[in-house]
């Protein structure tokens, strides 16, 4: 695509870097097929190329964000489909990456829209406040209706429809230490015990450690640790995602200096797909470049990690059917596709992959949240689609998926990681039932 840039404007850098991706786009198309909002809203605007053109023309004539622009970012769930597609190489998380924080600067929201985008990243990236918040939910789910009916309320509704009616006490296998190894050394790791996961799912970190530990792996929580900033990146909010990205590049880079580490191992793949790219985000900081670059590089899904382990053989061997949701940010944004399957196979289960998996189930951090109505038939899609397999369980690897899905799907939603531990001897995760575990015939 031929861009048509001053000198004076790429002499920022982040505009340089967008310019360089626009030029990579040849209009071919492609990516709009693999398109949720293009496949849902059938409206070019809504669609990767037509999203492309609102941002080059945006940041060519070095406009302030205006009301289109803005709707049609807003709609974007931030998936990455179009990057698996597109046969150019565009970057199109970089580019909507600084889209959004230019509407940040320069565009001022309704009242409301700004207030409940305000709470959610005061809330959202701390675990105690996010704990408060949950309780406080409670008291409004009453009022859910009510919300729904008015236009400018519904993000509330929504936010107080996925609320939990119960909230697990927190972990403290989530306290600053190291969880020691047993047997031989297979390995030394971080993991990340993250900000919204730790509250709603604590379990899911706990089994991470406990199956790692049994596995030969050391595994240590670094204090000072925090939320990894994608919640408040996707809103914009650059500054306060940059802040979250050095204070857990300062975290780790202690933990690699006093003991080493082979890796820094993550359960959401949310998470993942942002410090994977904190040596991007923070490419500009002579202070932290280099060192934010090795924290990226030593990031690993579970997964990802699980698989570079010999495994013993599995405890018990399930049989049972499981679907597997393959999150956007697993598979798009992190190009992790065969270790969970293959690893769910090895521990016995038979995995089953549901229709149109390349699409988003409409979770995407806040969008659930702000973009209600297109989340919640991207989630009726998915749903359908993974009742469509038979399986008896669904896996995934996001907690956010796990949400969503688990609000629509009739069977359990379980974090991966919950399945592979139950096949190496630990214990059935919770909501799973006797009936869930039919094997396959
Ligand atoms: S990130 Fe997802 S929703 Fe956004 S343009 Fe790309 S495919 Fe569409
Ligand atoms: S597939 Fe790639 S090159 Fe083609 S229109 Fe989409 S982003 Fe541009």
């Amino acid at each position: 695509m031929q861009t048509n840039f001053s000198p004076a404007q790429l002499a920022d850098p982040d505009v340089a870097e967008s310019e360089k991706i626009l030029r990579k786009c040849v209009h071919c198309g492609f990516c709009t097929a693999t398109c949720p909002t293009y496949v849902t809203l059938g409206n070019e605007l809504d669609s990767p190329r037509g999203r492309i053109y609102l941002i080059k023309d945006m940041l060519e004539n070095g406009r302030p964000a205006d009301k289109e622009i803005v709707t049609h970012i807003d709609r974007c769930l931030s998936c990455l489909a179009c990057m698996t597609t597109c046969p150019s190489g565009v970057n199109y998380m970089h580019l909507v990456d600084h889209a959004r924080a230019h509407i940040q600067e320069t565009y001022k929201r309704p009242l409301l829209d700004r207030l409940t985008r305000a709470t959610l990243a005061y809330v959202l990236p701390y675990p105690q406040r996010f704990r408060a918040a949950l309780k406080l939910a409670r008291l409004g789910k009453p009022f859910i209706g009510l919300f729904e009916k008015i236009p400018a309320l519904k993000p509330l509704a929504a936010m107080l429809k996925l609320a939990p009616a119960s909230i697990p006490a927190a972990s403290p296998m989530a306290l600053p230490g190291v969880h020691a190894r047993q047997g031989t050394k297979k390995g030394r790791v971080a993991i990340l015990t993250g900000c919204a996961q730790s509250v709603l799912d604590p379990a899911i970190n706990d089994t991470t450690v406990s199956l790692l530990t049994r596995l030969g792996v050391e595994v240590v929580v670094p204090p000072g640790e925090g939320c990894c900033g994608a919640l408040v990146h996707h809103m914009g909010r650059e500054e306060a995602a940059l802040a979250s990205a050095r204070q857990n590049v300062d975290v780790w880079t202690r933990s690699i200096e006093q003991g080493g580490l082979d890796a820094i191992v993550i359960t959401a793949s949310g998470c993942g797909t942002t410090i994977k790219d904190y040596g991007f985000m923070l490419r500009l900081d002579p202070a932290y470049a280099d060192k934010a670059a090795r924290v990226s590089a030593l990031a690993k899904d579970i997964t990802e990690y699980l698989a570079s382990l010999e495994l013993p053989e599995p405890v018990s061997k399930p049989g049972t059917v499981v679907a597997y949701h393959s999150a956007c940010s697993m598979q798009h944004g992190q190009k992790i596709t065969r270790q969970p399957k293959e690893l769910l196979a090895k521990a016995g289960f038979i995995v089953r992959e549901p229709r149109e998996g390349h699409l988003c189930c409409g979770s995407a951090g806040t969008y659930n949240i702000l973009q209600p109505e297109i989340s919640a038939r991207l989630r009726d899609r998915k749903a359908k689609n993974i009742e469509a397999t038979g399986a008896s369980i669904v896996a995934t690897g996001n907690i956010g998926c796990i949400t969503q899905i688990a609000s629509a799907a009739s069977m359990p939603v379980v974090h991966t990681i919950k399945l592979l531990d139950w096949a190496y001897g630990g214990p059935r995760p919770d909501g799973i039932l006797d009936e869930s575990l039919v094997a396959a015939e």
